[in-house]
C-alpha cells in the first residue's frame, strides 16, 4: 500500500463519513477485521446521519471501521487462510512491523508494512487484530483485554518518525489497543537507519563473527583416521592438546555432569558443530568418523584450537565439566579408537531403549513468538511435528541456558494409553494462559496439542467414517471429506481444536501413534507422497489414487470390511 487517495482524507470530515456509512450497502465479510473485532458499524444505517456521527465523534475506533468498509477496494485482500500462510515458513516470524516512514529497510523474520498512510496503517491494524484473534485466543470485542495481551506479548509495533495529521487518530486506536509505537531517532544517518530500527524492535543480531577465509586456509582432519566424538564419561573441564597441527585429528569432548545420559551425548555433538560454526573462528564439518577443521589465521596454532573450542562450549553449555582433547598423533588417536566405537555402538543401543516411560517429556514453546500461548509437549515416541527431533529440544532444555525448551516434571499418570500427566497438564495450563488445561500426548479427538503453525503433518478425524486422515503439508490436493492442508491448518492453529493435531512424518511409524485413538489401525486415509516417503505397505490406508471423496472412500472401506 503506498498511495494515499484524497478521498481517504475527505473521509475524515466526520459528517461526510456518516453519511456515507449511512449509504453503505455492502456485505459483512471475513476481510472487515476491524468491524467483526473491534467495534461493528456494518449495520449503523439503521441509524439517522446525526446519531451515526455522534457515535463516530465518541469513538475514534468507530471512524476507522467505518474507513475499512467505505475503502474496502482500495486495501489489501487478505482472508483468514491467506494470514495464516504468513507464519508457516519454518523460520518462525517474530514481529508484525509497520515500518510508518520513508525507508525501504528489510527486516528479517517480521511481518512488514511500508508506507506512512492511512491505508497502510488500516491494512496493519487489521493484521494486528487477526493475529490477536487467531493466536493471542483474543475474542473480539473486548478492548482492555486486546492492550493487556499485546503489552504482554509485544508482537505487532509500529516504527515512525514523525505523526503526521493523517494518521493521528489511527495511531490513537493502535494505542489504545496496547500496540507499542516506536519513534525512530532523528539523528540517526539513513546509513544507519536499519540497524537502528532492528534494536529498537529487539530482533536478533547475528553474532557470528566474520569468517577471514581470504588468505591461505589451514585444515586438519577429515581423514580416515581422524575421530570425533562427545561421551558422557567424566573428565576434568579444561583443554590438552597433544602434537601439532597435521592431517589426523582427534577430537574428543568429555562430558562429566552426572545428568548428560549417553543417549543425549549423540545430539551434542550436532551441537558442537553448530557452536563451532556460529561462534568461533573456525569452521567445522563432520567428515566420516571425524571432524575437518578449518581456519584462516595462520597465528593459530594447536594449542588455540583447544582453548577456542573450550571456551566456546563453555559459553554454551551449562555444564560444570567439559573436557576437551585435541589429538593429533596418529597413534593416539588410533590407540583410541576401539574404546570410542564401543562407547558409540553402546549409545546406540541405550538410543533404541529410549521411549516415553525412561526419558524426560520436553515442552518446546520456540513458537511463543507469534503464538503467545503455543507451545509442543514432545517425547522420544512423540516427535515435535515440525520436525525438529527430541534429542535437539532435550539438549536445548537440559544443558543450555535458553528458555524455549523446558523439562517437564510428569507427575501422576492420568492416562498411559492416551499420555496424559497430572504434571504436563500443569504446565499446560500455565504456558497456554489456562486455556489448555488438560492435554493427551497422543490423543486426537480430546484434548489434543495445541497446534501450531509448522507442522509436516495433520491428524485429523474423519467424523464421516469414524477414520483418523494424515495429510502432509506438501499436499495441495483435497482430502476425501473435502478439506486440504491448508483448512486443516487455517481452522485449528494457534489453538487446542478437538479432532485436529499437527504431527511430525516420523510420529507416523512410532509404535505410541495415536494410542489413544487406535492407532495405525485407525488411519483410513493418507496422501500418496506421504505414505510413499514413510515405506507405509499398510493396505488399509488409501490415497487419492484409490478415492477422492468421501462416497469413494465409504464404498472402498465396506468392499474391505472396515
Ligand atoms: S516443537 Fe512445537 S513449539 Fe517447538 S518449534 Fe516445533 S512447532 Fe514450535
Amino acid at each position: 500500500v503506498s498511495a494515499q487517495p484524497a478521498s481517504l482524507f475527505e473521509s475524515l470530515d466526520l459528517s461526510l463519513l456518516a453519511a456515507r456509512l449511512k449509504d453503505w450497502r455492502g456485505a459483512p465479510s471475513s476481510e472487515q477485521a476491524v468491524n467483526e473485532l473491534l467495534v461493528d458499524t456494518r449495520d449503523w444505517r439503521h441509524f439517522d446521519v446525526t446519531e451515526i456521527e455522534r457515535r463516530l465523534r465518541a469513538d475514534d475506533a468507530a471512524v476507522i471501521a467505518a474507513l475499512e468498509l467505505l475503502h474496502a477496494e482500495e486495501l489489501p485482500k487478505q482472508a483468514d487462510s491467506d494470514f495464516v500462510r504468513l507464519f508457516t515458513d519454518p523460520l518462525i516470524l517474530k514481529r508484525l512491523v509497520w515500518l510508518a516512514l520513508d525507508a525501504d529497510t528489510t527486516l528479517p523474520q517480521t511481518i512488514t508494512v511500508h508506507g506512512a498512510t492511512l491505508l497502510s496503517g488500516l491494512h496493519f491494524l487489521r493484521m494486528a487484530l487477526r493475529w490477536a484473534q487467531r493466536f493471542g485466543q483474543w475474542t473480539g470485542g473486548r478492548r482492555r483485554a486486546l492492550a493487556t495481551l499485546n503489552v504482554q506479548h509485544p508482537f505487532a509495533t509500529v516504527i515512525l518518525r514523525e505523526r503526521p495529521q493523517e494518521i493521528a487518530l489511527l495511531l490513537r486506536v493502535i494505542e489504545h489497543c496496547g500496540i507499542q509505537v516506536l519513534t525512530v531517532d532523528q539523528t540517526v544517518p539513513r546509513v544507519d537507519l536499519d540497524a537502528h530500527i532492528a534494536e529498537l524492535l529487539g530482533l536478533p543480531v547475528e553474532h557470528a563473527p566474520e569468517k577471514q577465509f581470504l588468505g591461505e586456509l589451514v585444515e586438519t582432519g577429515g581423514t580416515r583416521n581422524s575421530l570425533f566424538v562427545v561421551r558422557a564419561i567424566g573428565g576434568v573441564d579444561g583443554y590438552d592438546v597433544r602434537g601439532l597441527v597435521g592431517p589426523d585429528l582427534g577430537l574428543i569432548i568429555d562430558i562429566g555432569d552426572r545428568e548428560v545420559s549417553a543417549a543425549a551425548t549423540a545430539h551434542i555433538e550436532e551441537l558442537v558443530i553448530r557452536i563451532i560454526n556460529e561462534d568461533t573462528e573456525l569452521s567445522a564439518e563432520r567428515e566420516g568418523d571425524g571432524l575437518k577443521l578449518r581456519w584462516a589465521n595462520a597465528q593459530l596454532e594447536a594449542e588455540d584450537l583447544g582453548r577456542i573450542i573450550h571456551s566456546a562450549l563453555k559459553s554454551q553449555f551449562v555444564l560444570g565439566t567439559i573436557s576437551v582433547s585435541v589429538i593429533f598423533d596418529p597413534l593416539r588417536i588410533g590407540s583410541l579408537r576401539p574404546s570410542i566405537y564401543s562407547y558409540r555402538e553402546e549409545r546406540d543401543n541405550q538410543l533404541r531403549r529410549r521411549s516415553d516411560e525412561n526419558a524426560p517429556l520436553i515442552a518446546c514453546r520456540a513458537c511463543r513468538r507469534y503464538a503467545p500461548f503455543g507451545f509442543c509437549l514432545v517425547s522420544p515416541e512423540r516427535p515435535p511435528c515440525c520436525g525438529r527431533s527430541y534429542d535437539e529440544l532435550a539438549t536445548l532444555a537440559q544443558l543450555t541456558t535458553g528458555l524455549d525448551q523446558l523439562v517437564v516434571e510428569r507427575g501422576v499418570t492420568q492416562d498411559r494409553s492416551r499420555g496424559r500427566f497430572v504434571g504436563a497438564d500443569k504446565l499446560a495450563a500455565l504456558l497456554s494462559g489456562s486455556t489448555v488445561t488438560r492435554l493427551h500426548l497422543h490423543g486426537l479427538s480430546e484434548s489434543p496439542q495445541v497446534v501450531t503453525a509448522i507442522p509436516q503433518c495433520i491428524a485429523w478425524v474423519m467424523d464421516e467414517v469414524d477414520l483418523v486422515g494424515v495429510v502432509s503439508a506438501d499436499y495441495a490436493g483435497r482430502t476425501p471429506d473435502g478439506k486440504t492442508f491448508h483448512s486443516l491448518l487455517t481452522r485449528a492453529v494457534g489453538r487446542q481444536q478437538p479432532g485436529i493435531a499437527g504431527i511430525a512424518e516420523e510420529y507416523v511409524l512410532s509404535s505410541r501413534f495415536l494410542s489413544g485413538e487406535g492407532g495405525l489401525a485407525r488411519v483410513g486415509w493418507m496422501n500418496s507422497e506421504l505414505k510413499a516417503r514413510l515405506k507405509l505397505r499398510a493396505e488399509h490406508i488409501l490415497t487419492e489414487n484409490e478415492c477422492t471423496s468421501l462416497a469413494g472412500l465409504k464404498e472402498l472401506l465396506a468392499a474391505g470390511g472396515r
